[in-house]
């Protein structure tokens, strides 16, 4: 396994880190098989989609403070938000590995999904 770290730089923000992942695999010795990304964190996330248009992100971005506003919530630690986003999001990924390529779609990207940043956060990488 290999841990990756990201650094994020504002409270919510989709960071694309396809380059990072692809390094990752390019330096372990698998072939052929499976990609699994996964985020220890509670306030964070991660998801697959169109990294060729940024304004796709923004739009994650923004449709999800309005679904899940800021306040409001039980939880004391006042980033409810962030958990929910999180659980929304999702903490893992799958990708195809072929040719020790990771196999993603021609607008695919991987986005790193912050939403109690700023921080420094991992993501586990596991080729098999
Ligand atoms: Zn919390």
């Amino acid at each position: 396994m290999e841990t990756l770290t990201v650094s994020t730089s504002s409270r919510v923000e989709m960071k694309d880190i396809t380059s990072k992942v692809k390094d990752a695999i390019r330096s372990s010795d698998v072939d052929d098989g499976v990609c699994t990304l996964y985020v220890p964190h509670t306030t964070a996330g991660i998801t697959i989609n169109e990294s060729a248009d940024p304004d796709v992100a923004l739009d994650i971005k923004e449709k999800l403070a309005e679904l899940v506003p800021e306040g409001g919530y039980r939880h004391r630690e006042g980033n409810a938000d962030s958990h929910i986003k999180s659980s929304l999001i999702g903490n893992s990924s799958r990708v195809l590995i072929e040719d020790g390529s990771l196999q993603l779609g021609t607008w695919q990207g991987v986005f790193f999904a912050e939403f109690d940043g700023p921080r420094t956060r991992k993501v586990w990488v596991k080729a098999s």
